[in-house]
């Protein structure tokens, strides 16, 4: 069950050149302890991939990899925004970072810290 009832939002970087939408009801957000999220702070919230829709920006789009290179991470080429990435346990899922998602306030969705940096 999740904290809204399931709404469509629309998320964009800082410059707008990488719009996107998903679709969710906020049963929680994440946060991540691995490197890469720690550096980001990010607080996230996870969303199959049939949820989620890319508008604008593919080519904007820069791809950042490490460790495994399984997980997928993208940033805006021109503001340096990070917006949303691929998950590496759960590959068709992806993990959005909410501070891009317009009309959105994170009060009262429960906030879940995940472990990232003890994963193999
Ligand atoms: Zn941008």
């Amino acid at each position: 069950m999740g904290s809204r009832p399931c709404q469509t939002y629309v998320g964009t970087c800082h410059c707008g050149a990488v719009r996107f939408e998903i679709e969710t009801d906020f049963p929680e957000l994440t946060t991540c302890d691995c490197s890469i999220c720690r550096r980001k702070n990010a607080l996230m919230v996870k969303v199959h991939e049939r949820q989620f829709q890319l508008l604008a920006g593919q080519e904007e789009l820069a791809e950042y990899q490490f460790h495994t290179k399984t997980a997928r991470h993208f940033f805006c080429r021109t503001c340096g925004i990070y917006p949303f990435h691929r998950k590496r346990v759960t590959p068709d899922y992806l993990g959005i970072n909410v501070f891009c998602l317009h009309d959105f306030d994170p009060a009262g969705i429960p906030i879940r810290q995940t472990v990232g940096a003890g994963m193999p």
